[in-house]
């Protein structure tokens, strides 16, 4: 399945999308390949504990099947 995130917090929406078996998978996924772009527009992002930023993304994350 393929899930895809669209991160559009302060600037131009960037959509991440990611291959995984199953929606645990997805959060892990999409968790590492969001972490350059968090790192670099979104430092407030560094006090979220990492519960929270997986929660974040499956609330967000969209799956296509
Ligand atoms: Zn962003």
């Amino acid at each position: 399945m393929t899930y895809t995130f669209t991160c559009d917090q302060g600037h131009e929406p960037q959509v991440f999308t990611v291959d995984a078996e199953n929606d645990d998978e997805a959060v892990e996924k999409i968790a590492e390949a969001t972490k350059t772009h968090v790192g670099e527009s979104h430092p407030e992002m560094a006090s979220v504990s990492p519960e929270e930023a997986m929660n974040m993304i499956r609330n967000k994350m969209v799956k296509a099947e």
